[in-house]
């Protein structure tokens, strides 16, 4: 079948297998000009391991510490004349590239969430590598269901205490328009922390401890973002922020959970990248499109692969890993730089849709997220007639 990208909104409806792949490829390829990791760890779980920072986690841990790793993720397979998601294309092509490298590397597709893929994992670390050193926790999710209440949460993305409005892209129509939102209840906020808060990653580290596959020095990690004022009313001050403040929480209790074992669990700080969670967010993609504008200029712009290699190559291999004064891993340095944020800053107040590709880049936030469902890569004929059931290796 030929495949062409079919956008809809913020999301595209194909995806393509040998784009995927060979997004996936290039990764690899990044890490491992960068050279081997020292100290890295070696067997590695990642939960939420097909797409964004967790895909990225995973190459950063197989290829640049030579880590043997499993991956949770909830992706579609192709059936029925359609393409599957991309992260079944990502996860399959990972699987595949790890093994002929000779590392263990096994996929698991379902919910996270639930109980049951919980013990699925669990059996499948006993099975393969016994134990782990270190658990990503990568999910952006807009649901759960509580596996013990049956109750399902849905997240929502609102301002907290009053109504948000501020500019935003439509990047289906390349206009600057205006958003407003109203804020939210007492309930979304719950909502919201129950699915990107740190609950599920809590007992996530309990069913783990308790079957006895973490490690001596076991490490957990869970992703978290602040960004500049300007997404402040949306974001870190919103229903999201007050979910991402509950992962604070959860480190804590995590870290004083794993204490026999030596553990430690830690939020890492990232950057603002193209991924499928983060073109949902309003007014993100307006500010991605600046900040990338001003960060290629700069000449310190990095997209996953970059930050996750970053993580594990000058925070992860440490003894003594460098934290800001909450604890907190800070991969948003660069991103938070004075000169950069005053730079974002004067080209927000400048922005319209006709100053559009002055003061942002427009075409690589584009192209970005084309790239997720594996469009617009270099090295691919999409002329070509494609096999788009692809089986995960067992
Ligand atoms: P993403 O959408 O690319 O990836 C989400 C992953 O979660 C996928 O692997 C998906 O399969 C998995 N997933 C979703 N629901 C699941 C379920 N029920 N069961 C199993 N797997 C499920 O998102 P991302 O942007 O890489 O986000 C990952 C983390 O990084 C989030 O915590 C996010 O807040 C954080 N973060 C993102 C950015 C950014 O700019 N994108 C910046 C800083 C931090």
């Amino acid at each position: 079948m030929v495949v062409k990208p079919r956008v809809r909104s913020f999301f595209c409806i194909t995806s393509h297998p040998v784009g995927c792949a060979e997004n996936v490829r290039q990764q690899i390829e990044y890490v491992k000009s960068r050279g081997s990791v020292e100290g890295g760890p070696k067997r590695v779980l990642v939960i939420g391991s097909s797409t964004g920072y967790g895909l990225s986690s995973r190459i950063a841990a197989a290829f640049g510490c030579g880590a043997d790793t499993i991956g949770v993720f909830f992706e579609r397979p192709s059936g029925k004349g359609r393409t599957a998601s991309p992260g079944w294309y990502n996860a399959a092509a990972l699987d595949q590239a790890a093994r002929d490298a000779g590392l263990v590397s096994k996929s698991l597709n379902g919910d996270a969430f639930s109980n049951e893929l919980k013990e699925q994992t669990i059996q499948e670390i006993k099975d393969t590598i016994g134990q782990v050193d270190q658990v990503i926790y990568s999910l952006a999710s807009p649901r759960r269901t509580d596996p013990e209440t049956g109750e399902t949460w849905k997240a929502s993305l609102k301002p907290i205490g009053e109504s948000f409005e501020n500019k935003n892209l439509d990047t289906d129509k390349k206009v600057v328009d205006i958003v407003s939102i109203d804020p939210a209840s007492e309930e979304d906020i719950l909502h919201t922390t129950k699915v990107m808060g740190g609950e599920d990653w809590e007992r996530w580290m309990n069913a783990l401890s308790g079957a006895g596959v973490l490690a001596e020095g076991v490490q957990t990690l869970a992703y978290s973002y602040i960004g500049p004022e300007v997404t402040w009313p949306i974001y870190t001050n919103g229903t999201i922020g007050r979910a991402k403040a509950d992962l604070d929480r959860a480190a804590r209790t995590i870290t004083e959970s794993l204490s026999s074992l030596g553990g430690r669990a830690l939020v890492s700080v990232n950057k603002a990248v193209v991924t499928q969670a983060s073109s949902a967010i309003p007014v993100v993609p307006l500010y991605i499109s600046i900040l990338f504008k001003i960060m290629k200029a700069a000449g310190n712009h990095e997209g996953c692969i970059e930050q996750m290699d970053r993580l594990y190559r000058d925070f992860l291999s440490e003894d003594d890993i460098p934290t800001d004064k909450d604890g907190r891993i800070r991969l948003d340095d660069w991103e938070m730089l004075p000169n950069i944020q005053q730079e974002v800053a004067g080209h927000w107040v400048r922005i319209n849709t006709d100053t559009l590709s002055e003061y942002a880049d427009f075409d690589g936030y584009q192209a970005d997220f084309l790239r997720l469902f594996g469009f617009g890569i270099e090295g691919v004929d999409y002329e070509e007639d494609v096999e788009v059931e692809i089986p995960m290796p067992r």
